[in-house]
């Protein structure tokens, strides 16, 4: 998928690397959780400690990884990286947090995929840089406490109500992450175009950012698509022109929504007569996975006013009937 929010290649990944952003004033956007960073950096700077544990959650794309490696980079300290599923054994994170320097970042990505073993372990982890970690089995095992260096837990996760009670209560900074609006992702467009050497004029870069699903990581991945068309079919020169001409042509339709997208709400809209209709119902429907229905496709048609969520399902809005051209029923009308 073209607008997946995950990182589909290795290429890409290569490309992600060279566009983030290294510090929090190139970090476009999410002016909440950059003001509220850059105070409670500061004040943990000048005072020589750790930084508070950070929990960022939102969609994926939308730079919780980017800000792990900013808060790192402003600390002046080393980051290391895993994710949740990765953790499988106590003795895995373990070894990572008796690796650290002193106020150095941990990011785990995807912490609510945790192993209970690991999250237990992390508790005092987080709480007093203490691990108590049992070794050996049986009558001769036994538990033993290191001392940890302090250090910060960078936790992200794509839904914060997804993570235990305990484990969230543990981090003392709760930043949520916004779908970027287009002028937000038009700046990080011409930004990334700069990078990349593109050529790119204003309404050219907002017709992308326009079509990004609200995601920095989908608008750097269509402008490289219409960068590859520009070149082909034009100058190289991205005009607002050229950018829906090569958009077009991959199908990513006026609002961003691409096949996926179009089939859940054609789904909701024709199988389900505008709904409501239950979460498993709508996934065998389309053959998509509820987690992906709930934590990629479904957020960002609810924050563009296309879907409801209610207690008894899920429920189509006119605006819905309006973009395919149906007539909105009396109901939902008036
Ligand atoms: P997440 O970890 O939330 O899935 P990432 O941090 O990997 O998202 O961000 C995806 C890409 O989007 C990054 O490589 C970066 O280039 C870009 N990006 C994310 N947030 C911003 C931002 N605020 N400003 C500029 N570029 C950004």
């Amino acid at each position: 998928r073209l607008i997946a929010p995950d990182v589909v290649s290795p290429q890409e990944d290569a490309l992600e690397r060279a566009l983030r952003p290294k510090v929090l004033d190139e970090y476009i956007g999410q002016e909440k959780a950059r003001a509220q960073l850059e105070i409670f950096i500061n004040a943990a700077r000048g005072r020589g400690e750790a930084l508070d544990h950070v929990l960022l959650f939102g969609p994926p794309g939308l730079g919780k990884t980017t800000l792990a490696h900013i808060i790192a980079k402003e600390m002046g300290v080393n980051m290391r990286q895993t994710s949740g599923p990765v953790l499988e054994r106590a003795g895995d994170l373990a070894a990572l947090l008796t690796n650290l320097e002193p106020n150095d970042v941990l990011f785990i990505d995807e912490i609510h995929r945790l192993s209970p073993v690991v999250e237990e372990i992390l508790y005092p982890a987080m709480e007093d840089y203490r691990l108590d970690i049992m070794i050996g089995e049986g009558p001769a095992a036994r538990s033993v406490r290191l001392d940890l260096p302090p250090f910060t837990l960078v936790g992200a996760t794509t839904r914060a109500g997804m993570l235990t009670n305990p484990l969230r209560d543990r981090f003392g900074i709760v930043s949520r992450l916004e779908f970027y609006t287009s002028d937000e992702l038009g700046r990080i467009v011409q930004r990334s175009a700069g990078l990349l050497d593109v050529e790119m004029v204003d309404t050219g870069a907002l017709e992308i950012a326009k079509r990004s699903r609200g995601t920095p990581r989908i608008a750097n991945r269509l402008l490289r698509r219409v960068r590859d068309y520009a070149q082909v079919k034009a100058d190289g020169k991205v005009s607002a022109n050229i950018a829906d001409a090569a958009l077009k042509m991959l199908d990513v339709d006026k609002l961003g929504f691409d096949v996926m997208d179009r089939k859940l709400l054609l789904a909701v809209l024709e199988k389900f007569g505008g709904g409501p209709v239950g979460l498993d119902n709508l996934a065998a429907a389309i053959g998509e996975e509820r987690d992906t229905i709930e934590d990629v496709l479904e957020p960002y048609l609810i924050q563009q006013g296309f879907l409801m969520r209610t207690p008894r399902g899920r429920v189509a809005t006119s605006q819905s009937y309006q973009h395919f051209g149906l007539p909105v029923p009396g109901a939902i009308a008036s």
